[in-house]
């Protein structure tokens, strides 16, 4: 019975896991234990962009791993997790190419993107990502802040950091191949996903700059779902996320929550073309309108910048973690090394909210900022400052 148990929580874990929150290293080590003993016997499709860059895409995750075969050298985006993955996945790489895997760029850190990193680190590849990475449990070497350019031979990859799904998301450019890579800002069968990092406009933002590059044959490859997308149809897709966002943000003003905007028409039949013309069930897209409304609508209250100001300082827990507060473009962010990164908007004078978190997470001072409690959804963790 206790293995039924686990052995479902797995399957559970397997199937939430395309998007999930950076976990904590226990839990990572967990996932991909349990992940190991379910991908045994699965394999791997490969599915051709064009003539140097291909896709190969396991079953469990369905995350579409770039493969970039270059004239000495093999570049990928978003190795996938999992142990035997790991071995399969080169094993797959090896039936296109027996160059060495020389580069690996992360879209953002998601296990499900980011997984393999040590493993191909430890046979002899650099992991590119964007900086924000550190605050993240995923495996890096090179880290840049706005855009970077890699030259291999005859093709220059460009790398553009945006804040929309995470706060790490990277849009990857093959300029010779006219394709480019959008992680989990672009997925077909789900739906838009901009809860960890930018919200609604961080989503639109990095669609209108996928939508700048290249020209108007340029390929568009989601992270999950169909390859070979057009720019006409990634056009269409940012139409429909307008039409998601506004209608629940409409509804919402109205007063309504997540479970009568659940029940809205268009909210339903736009829920099925974000999933691939499936049927989605009510709690899923229930979940999805309270995240969404965890991100972008949140009654907050005007701080100004001095005000905001205060509450900036390295602070640290009983067990010894410590999270730092900035103020970033007029923002406050409450970052971690190695864990977490959010923006905290206030919702009181001494108590902030962390956006895109649902069920609700807070943050709440003491009257003299000399300490905050975290609230995390599940117990409170008081950290003082430094
Ligand atoms: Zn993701």
């Amino acid at each position: 019975m206790k293995y039924l148990k686990t052995l479902s929580l797995t399957i559970f874990i397997i199937l939430n896991s395309s998007c999930t929150e950076a976990k904590t290293k226990k839990e990572t080590n967990k996932t991909t234990q349990t992940e190991s003993k379910t991908t045994k016997h699965s394999d791997f499709i490969q599915q051709k962009i064009t003539d140097n860059l291909y896709i190969l895409k396991n079953p469990n995750y369905n995350t579409n791993v770039g493969v970039y075969i270059g004239e000495k050298e093999i570049l990928l985006v978003d190795p996938m997790t999992g142990n035997n993955n790991q071995e399969q996945l080169l094993n797959a790489i090896k039936q296109l190419s027996e160059k060495p895997v020389t580069y690996v760029i992360n879209t953002h850190h998601h296990m499900d993107h980011s997984g393999a990193n040590t493993f191909f680190k430890d046979l002899g590849a650099t992991i590119i990502s964007q900086e924000n990475t550190k605050y993240t449990n995923a495996t890096y070497d090179v880290t840049f802040k706005d855009t970077y350019t890699l030259n291999l031979g005859n093709e220059t990859i460009e790398l553009y950091h945006t804040v929309a799904h995470t706060f790490d998301d990277v849009l990857v450019h093959f300029k010779s191949n006219n394709v480019v890579f959008m992680g989990d800002t672009y997925m077909t069968n789900s739906f838009p996903h901009f809860y960890y990092g930018g919200g609604s406009k961080g989503h639109l933002s990095i669609i209108d700059k996928a939508l700048a590059l290249g020209d108007a044959t340029t390929a568009i490859v989601p992270a999950h779902g169909n390859l070979n997308i057009t720019k006409n149809e990634l056009t269409t897709y940012r139409e429909s996320s307008v039409k998601w966002m506004s209608r629940i943000k409409q509804l919402h003003s109205e007063g309504k929550n997540s479970d009568a905007i659940a029940d809205d028409a268009q909210i339903q039949q736009l829920s099925m073309v974000f999933n691939d013309g499936k049927d989605v069930s009510k709690q899923n897209i229930q979940r999805t309108i309270d995240k969404t409304i965890a991100v972008d609508f949140v009654d907050t209250i005007e701080l100004n910048a001095n005000a905001l100001k205060n509450y900036e300082g390295i602070y640290q827990y009983e067990n010894g973690q410590v999270d730092e507060i900035i103020l970033q473009n007029g923002t406050l962010i409450l970052r971690s090394e190695g864990n977490y990164m959010y923006e905290i908007v206030p919702i009181l004078e001494t108590k902030f909210h962390i956006k895109g978190q649902f069920p609700n997470k807070y943050l709440t001072f003491d009257a003299t900022n000399t300490q905050f409690v975290f609230f995390n959804g599940k117990e409170r963790l008081t950290a003082k400052r430094k």
